[in-house]
This record gives structure tokens, sequence and C-alpha cells, in this order.
């Protein structure tokens, strides 16, 4: 078998790059390891925590809302195994969708574990432990990220646990304890709040979504304590111990003589971050080395130390998102084709899947200030907004930041309902340059939650919002 390129890892960053190569005309083959195609984001990832997030929302909405819309149910309960099999349904409907994409493209799939030979060839195990040999030109590696788990904390897959087990638990718990108040801690933990479970987060900052928008943190933060979830900044957890039925978690507080205390809870969920995933590849085999954060160190072209072999996804460096490696994988393809495309890093947007939902495109105040760059600020609370008072969802806020000389818009940072769906406005303004006064010029529908995105663009203008 020889083909162009190869391209090793399913996930949103190799799939896609496997398309946009055989659109390009390459023979393309992809190999991937697990039986089906999609990788984190697909089987594990993206798609069924927002299945469970969708389901739990609307268990949550029922309970504590339906009453104030007029609308009566009586003895509402969770029938949580045909949650997880609803769930299930959406993976496996959403990996067939791969399988049709790759015929569709004649890409050939492989299936097995796959390690370079040399530049030239990989060796492909599969699950039976027969073998065998492809010859390509070209290689893009797209193998992922798995979670941290610190090696003393006891991971069983049972009680401690990562967000892989939290898609499958079939019971609603009692108590969890979420380590990490990052995407990964307030999703999964929205979820199993909205159900009942008593969920106590543990963060070592001293705030929750360190890497987004203070004020969205802080909102959202607000949001999830009515929803009975307890928060434990500038904590650390020291110990985690497995019981029979339970998890012990001691928790410290930082920098701080205060004694420890612990947590025993039904589960213990770590989520403190993902790491790239090169395990049995062979980079040995074709001299390239690892960064000091385990990433496949690649240059702007997205190409590796190595001539032919370039690296996407969660494995290299920059943020650990699905649509970022879909990016790459089309940027890598058209670079082997000889194209000159390009990816704009600071417009890829952020998004927490939680209720509201929180989202970012572009510089947060923090990341302006420290560059020394000159800003101004609009924001417009969800709670002046007739869609919002509506539908009862006036937690939230809308900021356009831009530039205090340009008005350039240089960052749009939201929490509410829908922003996950927003933000899109957002990067193409932001696309195409525009200014504060360009958006607050766009007619945007009465009433939607969007109308929040033109009145905080007023605010960022000259302080004109109109229903403030
Ligand atoms: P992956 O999706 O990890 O795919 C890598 C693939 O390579 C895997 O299938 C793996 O089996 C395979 N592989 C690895 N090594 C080999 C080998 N040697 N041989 C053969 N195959 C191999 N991102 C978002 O943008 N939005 C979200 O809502 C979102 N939600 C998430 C929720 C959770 C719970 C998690 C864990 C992640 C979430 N992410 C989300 C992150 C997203 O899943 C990743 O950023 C994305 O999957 C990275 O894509 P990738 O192609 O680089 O790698
Ligand atoms: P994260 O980096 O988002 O959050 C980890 C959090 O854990 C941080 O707030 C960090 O300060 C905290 N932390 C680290 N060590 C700690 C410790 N010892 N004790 C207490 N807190 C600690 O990582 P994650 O939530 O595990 O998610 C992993 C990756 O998956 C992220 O990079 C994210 O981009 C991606 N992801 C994205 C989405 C989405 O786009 N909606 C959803 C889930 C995951």
């Amino acid at each position: 078998m020889k083909y162009d390129v190869t391209v090793i890892g399913s996930g949103p960053g190799g799939y896609v790059a496997a398309i946009r190569c055989a659109q390009l005309g390459m023979k393309t083959a992809i190999i991937e390891r697990y039986d089906t195609l999609g990788g984190t984001c697909l089987n594990v990832g993206c798609i069924p925590s927002k299945a469970l997030l969708d389901s739990s929302e609307h268990f949550h909405a029922a309970q504590e809302r339906f009453a104030e819309h007029g609308i009566d149910l009586r003895d509402l309960k969770v029938n949580m195994p045909q949650m997880i099999k609803r769930k299930n349904e959406v993976v496996d409907q959403n990996v067939k969708g791969i399988d049709f994409l790759m015929k569709k493209n004649k890409i050939e799939v492989h299936h097995g574990h796959a390690s370079f030979v040399d530049k030239h060839t990989i060796k492909v195990v599969q699950s039976e432990g027969s073998e065998k040999t492809i010859e390509t030109d070209k290689v893009i590696i797209a193998t992922g990220s798995k979670p941290i788990v610190p090696e003393d904390w006891n991971y069983d897959k049972k009680r401690v646990i990562t967000s892989t087990e939290a898609l499958n638990i079939e019971a609603v718990p009692k108590r969890m304890v979420v380590v990490g108040g990052g995407v990964i801690g307030l999703e999964m933990g929205s979820v199993f709040a909205r159900l009942g479970t008593q969920v106590e987060v543990v963060e070592y900052m001293d705030r929750v979504l360190p890497g987004m928008d203070k004020d969205c943190g802080r909102e959202l933060m607000r949001s999830m304590k009515k929803m009975g979830v307890q928060f434990h900044l500038k904590h650390m957890v020291t110990k985690v111990k497995v019981n029979k039925k339970s998890a012990t978690v001691t928790v410290q507080k930082r920098d701080s003589e205060e004694e420890p205390f612990t947590i025993n809870a039904d589960y213990c969920l770590v989520a403190i971050g993902r790491r790239p995933y090169t395990h049995g590849l062979g980079l040995d085999k074709v001299g390239i080395e690892l960064d000091d954060k385990g990433r496949i160190p690649v240059d702007e072209h997205l190409q590796t130390s190595v001539e032919g072999i370039y690296a996407i996804g969660d494995v290299i460096r920059g943020a650990m998102l699905a649509h970022k490696a879909e990016e790459e994988g089309v940027f890598a393809a058209e670079v082997l084709a000889g194209q000159k495309p390009h990816i704009e890093y600071n417009h890829i947007p952020n998004v927490v899947y939680t209720w509201p939902e929180v989202a970012g495109v572009g510089k947060t105040e923090e990341q302006l200030k420290e560059e020394g760059i000159p800003y101004k600020v609009g924001k417009f609370p969800y709670k002046a907004l007739g869609r919002a008072r509506a539908s009862m969802d006036v937690d939230g806020l809308v900021k356009v930041i831009s530039h205090k000389a340009t008005d350039e818009i240089l960052g749009v940072h939201m929490v509410g309902a829908r922003t996950a769906d927003m933000i899109a406005e957002a990067v193409a303004l932001m696309e195409f340059r525009a200014s504060a006064e360009d958006a607050a010029r766009m007619s945007h529908a009465h009433p939607t939650y969007t109308e929040a995105m033109k009145e905080a663009a007023l605010a960022a203008t000259a302080d004109r919002a109109i229903h403030i």
C-alpha cells in the first residue's frame, strides 16, 4: 500500500485533514487505533458531553422553571440509563457520519496502532495482534491528547474518574468532587449538579475558567452557585484515596496555614487539563523530539523537524479545541498541495457549554493591559434584554473591547443564553477588522439575545447604549 499522504489519528484534526487532502487530489490513508473514527471529540469529548448537557438542562428547566412558565409537571424524575443510551446513540450517528465521509472521499481507513518505521513507512498493529505496513510520501500526525491524572491520585476509573468515565455514570451520584474549575470541570459539574448531585469544585487559581474573561467567569460562578454548586477557589487537592464505594479527597488552602479538610464523595472527577498523546508512535525512529510539555514542535507551516511530516491539533502547541484542530487539518493539507493558507489564531473562539454559556474571542482586558494596548470597554447585561426576560434567562452580559484610538474590535466576551452561537458574529466582525461603531450600526433582530452585542458595541463606542 502506497499513499501520497497518511494521517495518523481520526479526531477532528485528522479526519478533516484527510478529507481536504482527498479533495486536493492526494491518495490518502487514515489510521485509527480505536474501532470507531472521530477521536476524543466525537467519542468521549465534545459530542457526548453536549448530549448530556442538553439532557440535564432539559431536566433542570423542567424542575426549576416550568412551573413559573405555567407548565405543571408531576413526578418528574431522571432516567439515567435512558439519558446515557440517547447520548450513545448521538455518538453513534456522528461516528457513522465520519465513516460515510471517508468512503465518499475515497480515503482508505486502517484500524490499528500506528508507529513510524522510518519517515516513509508506518507499521499498523491491529487489536488482534496482526500487523501491516504502509508506504507513504507525507505524514500528518493528529494523535490528540489524554487527561492528566497525577500518578498518586489512585485513578481507578471507578471512583476516581476523568471526563471519559463521567460520561457513562448510570445512576445520579449523591456527591461529587470536581478537581479543576476549567472547561471540563464546569461542564461536567453542571451536568451532575442539574440532576441533583451535590457538586464541589476545587480550583487551584483564585477564579474559575482562568484563561477566559474575568467578568464572565465570575458571572458563571454566580449562576452555578444558585444551582447549589460549591466552589473552593485557591485550594488544591493533596491526596485522593479510593474506598469501596467512594473517594476521599484531601483539600488544602493554597499559601495558608489552615488545616486541610477532607471531602468524601461518590466520585472524584479529575479535570486539571490534558496532555498531548504520542505514546508508542515511534517518533525516535524519525528523530522527532518533544518539547517540555510533551508536544510535537512544529514550524509556521505545521511541519515538524522532519521534512514531510506535519502535526496538528491537541498534539501541538495552542488551544486544545476541536475547531482549532479542524482549521489546522485544512491548513496542513493545503500546505502539502503547495497552497499558502493562513490561520488567524487570535480569532479562534472559546466556548463553555454551561448554562449560561460562556464564549470569547480575541484579547481579554488582562492581556491588553499586559501588552500595553490602550482600549475601551462596553458592557450590556442580559437582564436589560426583553428577550432574556421573556425566556427567564437574565443571567449574563456581553462585553465588547475596542482600541481606544481606532475603535477596532480587539475582543468580545460573553456569558448568557445562546452565546455559544452568538460568538460567531464577533468572529466575523474581527475577521473583517470591524470597529465597535460598525457593530453598533448593524441592525440586530428584535427581540433576540444578539441585541446585547449591539448594545455593548454602542456602549464601547461612546457610552451610548440605548436600553440601559
Ligand atoms: P483527538 O480528537 O484526541 O483524536 C486523536 C485520535 O488519534 C484518537 O482517536 C486516537 O485514538 C488516535 N491515535 C492516537 N495515537 C494513535 C496511534 N499511534 N495510531 C493510531 N491512532 C492513534 N473541544 C471543542 O472545541 N468543543 C467542545 O465542546 C469540546 N468538548 C470537550 C469535552 C470533553 C469531555 C473533552 C475531553 C474534550 C473536549 N473538547 C472540546 C476538546 C476536543 O475534543 C479536542 O480538542 C479535539 O478532539 C482534538 O482533536 P485532535 O484531532 O487533535 O485529537
Ligand atoms: P482546563 O485547562 O480548561 O482547566 C483545568 C483547571 O484545573 C484550571 O482551571 C486549573 O487552574 C485547574 N487545576 C490544575 N491543576 C489543579 C490542581 N492540582 N488542583 C486544582 N485545580 C487545578 O482543562 P480541562 O477542563 O481538563 O480541559 C482540557 C482541555 O479540553 C482544555 O484545554 C479545553 O480546551 C478542552 N475542552 C474544551 C471544551 C470546550 O471547548 N467547551 C470542553 C471540554 C474540554
